[in-house]
């Protein structure tokens, strides 16, 4: 009782001090919330970032942070990855949790899906145990309404004791409302106003309803006041006495270790972690009733379309649509849109080369700048409607919530291969681009599977290679390019199953996967979030074709043009002998042609300078004019180069070594430069048989 009013006060205080505008100190927000209730949306909204929101789990992998001004406060926003729960079992938990504990955090902003209240309340009562203050952000408030749900925003924050602020990320409502909460309530540790009737409890010893909100049964409540007193005597520094002894009832890891306290045995003579868990889903069950009005509303359209698209029939060949259908648009409607960049380029050589000859530069210039950066950067940069349209799909599938269900349904295959289903949200990533993909597999939760996630991932096929497959399957298979490209998506994503199976076999994992995976409600995706995302991409691909591309083509100009005799013919160049060296390594997969070796080394910088570089091998060919296409297929086909040989091309471009990008990533994660060394060696190994196997049976049967 005493705390209560000492409490009322402070916080009275607390909003004198405000109204009157005295600058006070700096406040650090932290967002938690369970994966997918739109904090990132949130944090955006308030920093103007520019964060990947996505309607599935698991994308924010690291804390992300931004600051605010209001009324003269200088707010630290920091953005934290989604969980459910404050378990030390997965790395983001842990980092989370260490994170929030810390001083560095004044106030816990909860965020929580209000659609989806019952299974978001789980954290939050976590939260409310840490000892500090929290408020809680019941986003997507615009969804509850247009459901005609309701919530009783009355009675929830006299449950819980926090105050609540309805709010709606997406359309900005709420959020200045929510801020001020927040520096209201900076030094708000104990609950107000908390009004409990639970008429199962009323014999209860414990009078612990009115300091909070969460009271456990007797025999809990008889053991967590012992160790609390055990463990104010032994750390009397400590400031959250019950959390801890709830931890150490829940034999969890990391507070086991650091608090030891005497005589544990006695008092902790088993887990009662389930118990634990039980009763707050008893409570929450409590809340739910005597808060949500018209909870039966459902939503039919959600349940309507899982049935088919998660059916266990259904669901895998309507993937494979959805992902041809993704491969349709991007080839037939990127091309057209393509044919107009091939007309700017067209006339920027033209241009370049008679203003260069205006200006008297030599032959050597010219040959630089229109065959080596022109034919470079240009080339890579006419695969940009390509690059747009695939990513607006992929967003579009993304945003929608269709992304979380592809790995549901690869759940049971994942299963068998030793792995859970949520290792599959990388390996989608993994179609955009390694580098995130990877960093993605953090959200695992055992280390075995994030390893072998991480190894496997790159053979998802990303967009660096798209231009590949455009450029050989528009030169070798004109009729079938959208198949043959296609195959090589169906064929990574089968090369990746192959090796974990491949794995498992090896070593066996067995261990239960507690983690179940998440499915949102369906949603029209905001042109917001899929315009950002978009944006994000282009962005990165054009910074690539300004730094890494642009280099290559340079570099790659210099050793065709220079050799041991100096500038000259590109036979007898630098690029040339290195080519022919590697030749013997990729005869025998069909690739023994000392360019194509080159331009496949030149790769491991980025993989799109795999095309950059055949470009400035070629001479500088204009790849977009279909005559300058197939006068080379023709050239090529001349030397014995044939279909079977563009396919394998394409295969190893699929399979081989990732980028640089992504081994360092690999690195960074790993903090291994064993396994790095060892990933890259896998990789070029898996890429070398597959495409051996497939050229000595097609080479035979063609
Ligand atoms: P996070 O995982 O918690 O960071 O969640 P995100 O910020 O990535 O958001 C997940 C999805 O919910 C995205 O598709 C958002 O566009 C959507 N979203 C976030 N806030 C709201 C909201 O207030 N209303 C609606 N309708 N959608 C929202
Ligand atoms: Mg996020």
């Amino acid at each position: 009782m005493e705390q209560d009013v000492s409490n009322a006060s402070s916080g009275r205080k607390h909003l004198h001090r405000y109204r009157h505008g005295i600058a006070h100190k700096d406040l650090t927000v932290a967002f938690i919330g369970n994966p997918n209730c739109g904090k990132t949306t949130l944090f955006n909204a308030y920093t103007g970032a520019n964060l990947k929101v996505a309607n599935w789990p698991g994308v924010t992998v690291e804390k992300v942070e931004g600051s605010v001004v209001d009324h003269g406060v200088t707010i630290h926003l920091v953005d934290l990855p989604g969980t459910y729960s404050l378990t030390s079992y997965t790395m983001e938990e842990q980092v989370s949790r260490n994170f929030i504990l810390s001083d560095e955090v004044d106030v816990i902003i909860d965020v929580v899906d209000a659609s989806a209240l019952e299974r978001n309340l789980y954290l939050t009562l976590q939260l409310l145990e840490l000892g500090k203050p929290v408020v809680m952000a019941l986003n997507m408030m615009d969804i509850v309404e247009k459901r005609g749900m309701e919530i009783d925003l009355h009675r929830l924050p006299e449950m819980l004791g926090i105050p609540i602020i309805p709010v709606s990320a997406l359309k900005r409502r709420g959020l200045s409302v929510l801020l001020h909460a927040a520096i209201h309530h900076r030094d708000h540790v104990h609950p107000d106003r908390l009004v409990h009737d639970h008429s199962s409890h009323t014999r209860h010893r414990h009078n612990h309803h009115s300091e909070f909100a969460m009271v456990y049964s007797d025999l809990l409540e008889d053991k967590i006041d012992v160790i609390k007193e055990q463990l104010k005597l032994q750390y009397p520094q400590m400031f959250n006495h019950r959390w801890h002894a709830l931890k150490l009832l829940e034999q969890d890891a990391e507070v086991t270790r650091n608090y030891p306290i005497d005589e544990k045995g006695r008092i902790v003579d088993r887990s009662y972690e389930t118990d634990i868990i039980n009763q707050k889903y008893d409570f929450i069950e409590e809340i739910i009733h005597e808060v949500v009005v018209n909870r039966e509303e459902k939503v039919a359209a959600t349940e309507y379309a899982d049935r088919i698209l998660t059916n266990r029939w259904l669901s895998i060949p309507v993937f494979l649509l959805i992902m041809a259908g993704v491969f349709f648009l991007t080839f037939y409607v990127g091309d057209y849109l393509k044919s107009y960049f091939e007309l700017a380029l067209d006339v920027i050589s033209a241009q370049a080369t008679s203003g260069l000859t205006l200006l008297g530069a030599n032959d050597m210039l010219i040959s630089l700048v229109v065959e080596g950066i022109i034919a470079g950067v240009g080339g890579i940069l006419t695969f940009l409607p390509n690059i747009c349209i695939l990513f607006l799909t992929l967003a579009f599938l993304e945003d929608s919530g269709y992304m979380s269900r592809v790995a549901f349904i690869m759940n049971d295959i994942m299963e068998r291969l030793g792995l859970s289903g949520r290792a599959f949200i990388p390996m989608i990533l993994g179609f955009g681009c390694s580098v995130p993909a990877i960093m993605a597999s953090r959200a695992l939760e055992n280390k075995t599977d994030r390893y072998r996630t991480m190894l496997v991932t790159p053979f998802m096929s990303c967009s660096a290679r798209l231009p590949i497959y455009i450029l050989f399957s528009g030169m070798f298979f004109p009729q079938n390019s959208m198949l043959a490209a296609y195959s090589m998506y169906i064929i990574g994503i089968v090369v990746a199953l192959l090796s974990l199976l491949g794995m498992n076999l090896v070593e066996k994992r067995t261990q239960e996967n507690a983690l179940l995976i998440e499915l949102p409600e369906y949603k029209r995706p905001s042109s917001r979030t899929v315009g950002i995302y978009v944006w994000e991409k282009v962005k990165d691909y054009l910074s690539r074709a300004g730094t890494i591309i642009f280099a290559a083509s340079i570099i790659m100009w210099f050793i065709l043009n220079f050799g041991p005799g100096g500038y000259g013919e590109m036979t007898n160049s630098y690029g040339a002998l290195m080519g022919k060296w590697l030749v013997p390594i990729f005869a025998p997969i069909g690739l023994g042609y000392w360019q194509i070796s080159l331009a496949l080394i030149a790769g491991i910088s980025a993989k799109e300078v795999v095309v950059s570089s055949f470009v400035v091998l070629f001479d500088g060919l204009n790849i977009n004019s279909g005559a300058a296409l197939m006068s080379l297929a023709g050239t090529l086909g001349s030397v014995g180069f044939t279909p079977l040989n563009a396919y394998c091309m394409m295969l190893f471009s699929l399979l081989y070594i990732p980028c640089a990008a992504t081994l360092a990533t690999v690195h960074s994660e790993s903090h291994s430069w064993k396994w790095t060394i060892f990933s890259a060696v896998f990789q070029i190994a898996v890429a070398w048989i597959v495409t051996f196997i497939v050229y000595q049976v097609g080479s035979r049967i063609l």
